[in-house]
C-alpha cells in the first residue's frame, strides 16, 4: 500500500512508511522462525502425554495473550499520548484511531492489521527457542514451555485479526462459528468497549479474561495504584 496516497486524514500522522517496513520484517520473521520451531518439535520423541500436556499449555498461552491484550490495550488507552517518543506511533495512536474510527481497522491490509503484534510475538519465540529442550528426553515441564511458548507468540501475532473479525461487517462461516461459540472475539462482547468512555472488556484476543477482570474492578484499582505512587492521573478514557 503506498500511504502517500491514502487521503483520509489520520490520527498522528498515521501510518508511516518505515513503520510498514518494520511490520514487514515482523510478518516475515514470526512465521519463519515459528515454523522452523514446528517443524523441530515434530522430531520429539513419543510420550503418551506430549497431546494432552500440549492441548493445556495451548489453552493458558491463550488466556496468557488475551490478559497481554487487555493489558497493552488498557495501557496505550489510559496512559501516554501520540506524541510520546516511540510508544506513541507505534502503538498509542492506533488505539486512538480505532476510538475515533472503529471502522477503520477494516481497511487494514494483512500487514497493517497484524504487523506489530507479529513483530512483538518474536520476543517469547525467542525466549522460547533459547530454553533448553532434548527432542530425545522431553519433560513434562519443558515441552509444556515449549508448546506454550510458541501457542502464546501464535495468539499475541492472531490477537489484531480476531479484533478485526468483530468489526467486520461480514466474516467466514467458520469464524463467525468460531465468534459464536467464544473461540475467538466476539462482536457482542467487543461492542462493549466502544461503549464511551471505553473502559470495559479492554482484552480482544477472545475476550476471555475478561468477566475475572472486570468482576475484582482490576484495571480501577490498577490505575489507583499507579496514581499514588506516581502522582499521574489516567488519561480522560475515550478518544
Ligand atoms: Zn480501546
Ligand atoms: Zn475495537
Amino acid at each position: 500500500m503506498n500511504t502517500e496516497t491514502v487521503p483520509r486524514e489520520r490520527i498522528g500522522g498515521g501510518y508511516s512508511r518505515s513503520q510498514r517496513l518494520v511490520e514487514t520484517a515482523g510478518v516475515v520473521s514470526f512465521f519463519v522462525v515459528e515454523a522452523l520451531m514446528i517443524a523441530r518439535l515434530t522430531r520429539v520423541a513419543h510420550a503418551w502425554w506430549l497431546g494432552p500436556v500440549g492441548v493445556c499449555a495451548f489453552v493458558l498461552a491463550a488466556l496468557l495473550a488475551d490478559l497481554i491484550s487487555g493489558l497493552v490495550h488498557w495501557g496505550c488507552d489510559t496512559w501516554g499520548r501520540v506524541e510520546t517518543p516511540v510508544l506513541g506511533k507505534a502503538f498509542i495512536r492506533q488505539f486512538r484511531e480505532h476510538h475515533v474510527d472503529p471502522d477503520e481497522i477494516n481497511r487494514h491490509d494483512f500487514v497493517e492489521t497484524n504487523g506489530t503484534n507479529a513483530a512483538l510475538a518474536i520476543l517469547p519465540l525467542a525466549v522460547t527457542g533459547s530454553l533448553a529442550f532434548d527432542l530425545a528426553h522431553p519433560t513434562v515441564v519443558s515441552w509444556g514451555l515449549q508448546i506454550g511458548g510458541m501457542g502464546t507468540a501464535f495468539f499475541v501475532t492472531f490477537t489484531s485479526q480476531a479484533h478485526k473479525w468483530a468489526h467486520a461487517p461480514s466474516v467466514h462461516p467458520v469464524v463467525a462459528w468460531m465468534q459464536r461459540h467464544g473461540l475467538v472475539l466476539s462482536r457482542a462482547h467487543h461492542d462493549v468497549h466502544h461503549l464511551a468512555p471505553h473502559e470495559h472488556n479492554y482484552a480482544i484476543t477472545g475476550g476471555w479474561v475478561d468477566a475475572v477482570l472486570e468482576r475484582v474492578g482490576f484495571f480501577r484499582r490498577f490505575e489507583a495504584l499507579i496514581t499514588k505512587l506516581t502522582g499521574i492521573p489516567p488519561r480522560l478514557h475515550g478518544p
